[in-house]
């Protein structure tokens, strides 16, 4: 089925650079077409930029700030989208502009996202788990559930009264993770949500680094990008058995024509302890924040 076509469906910029991201960029990388599909600009989101130039002196701060207007923000925050964008090799980026912090389960939301999929054709979906895990219902959990039931509507259109064909063409949904939704193991007999498939993006992982450089309305860049790229995705790459991973879930188990044991696995030799050298090292990722990232106007 290669080349792929991919759709990756997130709430907000910023998960578009720290959740799939190194899994992004890999396929972009050999050939895939990526769509990014981010539901809102993230404009109430981590007000880091802001709180930092409130802190300044008034003569100091960025002369646009006086003049601020939510439109004026989200433009800032859909500048951020599509540096990530690009720093990912995405082939179109479909900001549909939902109010952050305000995305409930509402047929609506699912039938605008159902017709993005009907445009764009996928045959992978990736976007975040889905299970509601906390108090409160926030963006994350209720954009994957958003996205499944786009799929279920789209799954079930009929050509002669609803205008439209359905459409079957998804082959496989992955969801990904924040950090924190889902169990600290690769073990699937540890109870919680154990991910099912882990994405090597060692080769990648200064792609996802310099994707949050361009964070900087929410503080990400510099510092705090190789910090989670080290702390979380390092982490996850422990579990891995590899420098830097990124884990999914599957919705469904999957169905092979025999017993499945890929090259990893076949090829896997035996390593007393599992060194970590010769790996590379997000931290050592060269700035990718631009000067006009953190400048509200172009
Ligand atoms: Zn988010």
């Amino acid at each position: 089925m290669s080349p792929f076509n991919i759709l990756v469906v997130y709430p907000h910029p910023a998960d578009s650079a720290t959740e799939a991201s190194g899994t992004v960029a890999l396929h972009a990388g050999r050939g895939d077409n990526v769509t990014s599909v981010v539901l809102t600009h993230g404009e109430r989101h981590h007000m880091q930029w802001l709180a930092d130039q409130k802190a300044l002196p008034e003569h100091k701060r960025d002369p646009d700030l006086k003049t601020m207007t939510l439109e004026t923000y989200r433009d800032f925050k859909a500048r951020e989208a599509e540096r990530i964008a690009d720093v990912l090799g995405v082939n179109e980026l479909i900001l549909l502009g939902w109010t952050d912090h305000e995305i409930y389960f509402d047929l609506d939301k699912a039938h605008e996202l159902a017709d993005v999929i009907r445009k764009v054709a996928p045959d992978i979906v990736i976007t975040h788990f889905p299970v509601d895990n906390g108090p409160s219902i926030n963006d994350h959990p209720t954009s994957g559930r958003i996205v499944m039931k786009a799929l279920e509507i789209v799954g079930n259109r009929v050509g002669e009264f609803d205008g439209v064909d359905s459409y079957h063409g998804v082959k496989q949904v992955f969801f990904s993770f924040a950090g924190g939704e889902e169990a600290n193991s690769n073990n699937f007999l540890m109870p919680g949500i154990v991910p099912d498939v882990w994405v090597d993006t060692t080769s990648v992982i200064h792609k996802k680094v310099q994707a949050m450089d361009q964070l900087t309305s929410q503080g990400y860049e510099g510092e705090t990008a190789r910090w989670i790229a080290e702390a979380r995705d390092g982490r996850w790459g422990m579990i891995a058995g590899c420098a830097y991973a990124e884990p999914f879930l599957r919705p469904h188990a999957t169905t092979y024509d025999s017993l499945p044991m890929p090259s990893r696995v076949v090829g896997k030799e035996y390593e007393p302890t599992v060194l970590h050298s010769g790996r590379g090292s997000a931290r050592n990722t060269a700035s990718a924040t631009p000067p006009e990232a953190y400048k509200l106007r172009p």
